[in-house]
């Protein structure tokens, strides 16, 4: 990234994290007091969210959820609300992950629900979107990515566009499966989701930071930073540990 831009280094766990493995990674990531610069962010599992939104209080490492539900309580069994992820410390929720998608029955209507909940009790929402495989080799990534742009915004003002955050992440690219997408590719497709948020935001430059996600390593992470149109990096399985997440976030 370019000198005093600001650049995003966030990672979800996923399903891991049981409680003592959670409190000594925030311990250790909460003792780093050099960040150069990267605004860092960890999206743990809910039933260690509040201990870790705790022992990050006093850090610059913003926490955030996994997922949550649009409605603020009532009749949901096994659901999360954003009052909830609020009082638990959450700054941030992560909606749309293409895990969601596919396995739970994530759309973009739901996302675009989600997203208005959040913005209303004072969440940052990363809206993951990404293209298949298939929608790669017949040509509409491209569309398919502005569509879930276009969705996921569905309804919201101008203003409330510049609150919200985009994870670029193949859904080729994620995972033990997945293979990192290569810079160029990734390049390409940025440029087209900004035109959309762009579109989005009424104007350039206000409209919302875009990250990478899908096979992040130490390797690939520099590559994916240098990119003119990447605000940030989103990491799984890679920072699954506190030094490795640390070391990305040095990395980029
Ligand atoms: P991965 O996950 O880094 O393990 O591929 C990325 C993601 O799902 O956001």
């Amino acid at each position: 990234p370019a000198p005093g831009w600001p650049f995003w280094v966030g990672t979800s766990w996923k399903m891991n994290g049981l409680p003592d493995d959670a409190r000594s990674y925030a311990e250790r990531i909460a003792a780093v007091d050099d960040w150069h610069g990267v605004l860092p962010f960890v999206m743990p599992p809910f039933t260690v969210l509040a201990d870790v939104a705790r022992l990050l209080r006093d850090s610059p490492v913003q926490v955030g959820g996994q997922n949550m539900h649009w409605d603020e309580c009532g009749s949901w069994t096994g659901e999360i609300s954003a009052p909830m992820l609020r009082q638990c410390g959450a700054t941030m929720v992560e909606l749309g992950h293409s895990e969601r998608r596919r396995h739970f029955g994530e759309t973009d209507q739901t996302v675009n629900l989600k997203v208005h909940a959040a913005l209303r009790h004072g969440l940052t929402p990363l809206v993951c979107i990404g293209e298949t495989q298939a929608e790669r080799d017949g040509g509409v990534a491209d569309l398919i990515l502005a569509r879930q742009v276009r969705l996921a915004l569905h309804g919201l003002t101008a203003a409330h566009v510049g609150r919200v955050m985009f994870a670029y992440e193949p859904v080729w690219a994620i995972g033990e499966a997945g293979r990192p997408a290569p810079p160029e590719l990734v390049a390409q497709a940025a440029a087209g989701i900004r035109q959309e948020l762009d579109r989005a935001a009424g104007a350039p430059g206000v409209s919302p930071p875009l990250l990478y996600g899908g096979s992040v390593n130490l390797e690939n992470a520099a590559p994916y930073a240098a990119l003119a149109g990447i605000d940030g990096l989103f990491v799984g399985r890679a920072a699954w540990t506190a030094e490795g997440y640390a070391a990305l976030a040095r990395a980029a």
